[in-house]
């Protein structure tokens, strides 16, 4: 992937980009946050719907709070703990979670790093150009009392799943008047915990009105919904509530679990959705419906989700028959990449222009989880950074 990535940026033909992203395969994480806006391909605002908080750590911070912990990671350099998390090339879904086992026990139960890694995140989308975001997590994964079982061998703690919502909601909110842009998160079942997905459901409710705006459904999508009716529920739920839905599926999951995602759990939103493709039927059905599909690029072939040729991707179809869609990073810390990344990538090998890099943003502001007011003013800020305004004085 590394490979990959440093001749997307030469491709460009920009050495500063060249440079920037040489430092990021190093390691040093904040030099490239620094790339600015002149130096990328699309030097414009941007939406991001689909990113996980937990894979979206700054390295530095992992290692700032073992050290605050008393806790021993295998190497204390910022440069070895990147080389260590990242995903060096194509692989399984297998191996890519299993990443998260490297780092996640130095951040969960601990409160001053939660609200730190959430107002760290969205310092970074503003550096990345990004006005809005909504940003998915487990809360259950981040506590470390009232879940069961406690994940990441913790031991008790007095941390449970609601007050990490809580946290999570300050460092956003303080990240947003900082840095000035738009963050909401999404609350996330997981597929081999449907236990926990009521309790998902209520967090969603009960902070509705502090920045959480919709449910997600993620991990092993071999796990339906039918053997493990605790989402269904949950989904029902959130559907009768007014919370939005959206749904990871068809990632490497057949177009089935799309399919169920749409009917049984009424996804409003489909996270990945590659494999639709594979049923004609189904996806000229959710063309017709303009399903919003939440495609994420570099994931997707590091994920072994997508043949790793990105000039056969799935995102070509979706580009060519101008489907509802947005270009996400879903896990950069994992993938060691960014939004930058994602965007130099389908402009490379698939020849992206700038004109569908601004119908892609409207789409994506068009289909977010923000209330209808807030979704205009997202959109007309889009239409002015795009010279897309058009009169209304006569
Ligand atoms: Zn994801």
């Amino acid at each position: 992937m590394h490979i990959i990535a440093r001749r997307a940026a030469t491709g460009i033909g920009s050495p500063v980009l060249t440079s920037l992203c040489t430092s990021r395969l190093t390691g040093t994480r904040r030099l490239y946050t620094m790339a600015d806006s002149d130096h990328t391909v699309f030097n414009k605002p941007k939406v991001e719907l689909h990113v996980h908080l937990d894979g979206a750590i700054r390295v530095q911070t992992i290692l700032d709070v073992a050290k605050r912990r008393g806790i021993t990671l295998p190497t204390d350099t910022e440069e070895e703990l990147t080389q260590k998390i990242a995903l060096e090339k194509p692989s399984t879904l297998t191996a890519f979670l299993e990443k998260f086992n490297e780092y996640m026990h130095v951040v969960a139960g601990d409160r001053e790093a939660i609200k730190r890694i959430a107002y760290e995140f969205v310092e970074d989308k503003a550096k990345e150009g990004v006005i809005y975001v909504e940003v998915r997590y487990s809360p259950h994964f981040l506590a470390n009392t009232q879940v069961e079982p406690i994940p990441w061998n913790q031991t008790e703690g007095n941390l449970s799943p609601d007050e990490v919502v809580h946290l999570v909601n300050e460092g956003l909110s303080e990240g947003e008047r900082a840095f000035n842009i738009k963050a909401r998160s999404i609350l996330c079942c997981m597929r081999h915990m449907p236990s926990w997905s009521m309790d998902v459901v209520e967090l969603c409710k009960k902070y509705r009105h502090e920045g959480v705006v919709a449910i997600d459904l993620a991990g092993d999508e071999s796990l339906n919904c039918l053997a493990n009716p605790g989402h269904r529920r949950a989904y029902e739920e959130a559907e009768r509530c007014g919370i939005h839905r959206t749904v990871h599926a068809g990632e490497v999951g057949p177009a089935s679990v799309v399919k169920e995602a749409v009917e049984v759990l009424k996804a409003e939103r489909i996270g990945h959705g590659y494999r639709t493709l594979e049923d004609e039927g189904l996806y000229r059905k959710l063309l017709a419906q303009n399903m919003h599909f939440e495609v994420c690029p570099v994931s997707s072939k590091l994920t072994g989700a997508c043949d790793p040729d990105f000039t056969k991707h799935p995102i070509i179809t979706f580009m060519k028959d101008k489907a509802n869609y947005s270009l996400n990073t879903d896990d950069p810390l994992i993938l060691n990449s960014n939004l930058h990344l994602d965007y130099s990538t389908v402009h490379r090998y698939m020849g992206f222009t700038e004109e569908e890099f601004k119908r892609l943003n409207i789409c994506s502001a068009e289909s977010c989880f923000l209330p209808d007011e807030e979704k205009k003013e997202l959109l007309d800020r889009l239409y002015e950074a795009y010279g897309m305004m058009t009169s209304t004085a006569f």
